[in-house]
């Protein structure tokens, strides 16, 4: 029951009345029998520092940030965890006793996902496609993990090669054109293969990057971080191609759970969540 004693959490955005992160949150929170409601506040770009001083006089006690506010809330906030600034972006805020904290739990989502997978990226030799807003956590993810080497793979070398150059003190990265035979030599020793583009994502489900599949060894995990469709063109090609498959629900749902565990110290029940996201993408369809 809902009571004046109920903790509040929230997603703010805008547009953010689409985002799902309601749905599987409050599964989660219902499932852990918790005293919290989590709602979604529509900010525009004016707002941003009012709803943020809104969160201190209120104690709301944990916010989830998307887009467009991930980096330029960061100013407002008293400290920021270490993934959030080199990521130099921040999608979750703790509010302990006044003191806001800003996280990036997209890094650990990303992550998670592959290892519920049972898959362990340390050693292993990665090729991302595609460079955007969701690639700078995925390329933090992987050199944390250790890989054993990244290229990456996009249509414009000359737009992303700032950001490779921002990792390249981390790691040695690889930028290639995907559609060079260089970049067909990585793919051929290929153990991981990620899908960060848009490219076959509701509704444009009748395109994916241009990967020569030939090249692409059996039996690797293709990782597509898009969750509508549950299985895109990329994986159901790299699925008839002999590859493990893994779509993005569990990056999504994995961000969640880890901003969840910041904000309550509980540890929440992912499947309980997926079932809530799979759902309310179903009623979606
Ligand atoms: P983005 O910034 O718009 O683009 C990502 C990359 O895809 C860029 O390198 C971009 O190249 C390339 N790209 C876009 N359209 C293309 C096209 N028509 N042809 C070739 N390349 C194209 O997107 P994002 O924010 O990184 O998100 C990428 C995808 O990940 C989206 O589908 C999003 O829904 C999904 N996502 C999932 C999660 C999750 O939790 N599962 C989290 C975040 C994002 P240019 O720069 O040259 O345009």
């Amino acid at each position: 029951m809902i009571t004046g004693k109920t903790k509040t959490l929230a997603v703010i955005g805008n547009p953010v009345a689409h985002s799902l992160s309601p749905v599987f949150q409050n599964a989660a929170i219902e499932a852990a029998g918790l005293d919290y409601i989590y709602t979604a506040f529509p900010v525009t770009d004016g707002k941003l520092e009012a709803a943020i001083n809104g969160m201190r006089a209120m104690e709301i006690s944990g916010l989830n940030v998307t887009i467009p506010h991930k980096e330029r809330v960061m100013k407002y906030l008293d400290s920021i965890d270490k993934d959030a600034e080199i990521l130099g972006a921040v999608n979750t805020i703790v509010n302990k006793d006044g003191v806001l904290t800003g996280y990036n739990t997209d890094v650990k989502g990303f992550v998670g996902g592959m290892k519920e997978k049972g898959f362990e990226p340390k050693g292993k030799k990665a090729v991302l496609l595609g460079a955007g807003g969701a690639a700078r956590a995925i390329i933090w993810g992987l050199i944390q993990e250790g890989v054993a080497s990244l290229t990456i793979g996009v249509r414009n070398v000359p737009k992303v090669r700032p950001l490779v150059e921002y990792f390249s003190k981390y790691m040695e990265i690889t930028l290639l054109d995907w559609s060079t035979a260089e970049f067909e030599t990585a793919l051929e020793k290929a153990e991981l293969l990620i899908n960060a583009t848009p490219l076959g994502m509701c509704p444009y489900v009748e395109t994916m990057p241009p990967v020569n599949w030939d090249k692409v060894p059996k039996g690797i995990l293709a990782y597509d971080i898009i969750y509508t469709p549950a299985e895109t063109l990329f994986l159901k090609t790299a699925r008839e191609h002999g590859c493990e498959t893994l779509n993005g629900e569990a990056m999504l749902v994995g961000q969640g759970a880890e901003s969840m565990r910041l904000w309550t110290g509980i540890e929440p029940d992912t499947e309980v969540m997926k079932k809530a996201l799979r759902q309310a993408l179903e009623e979606r369809k």
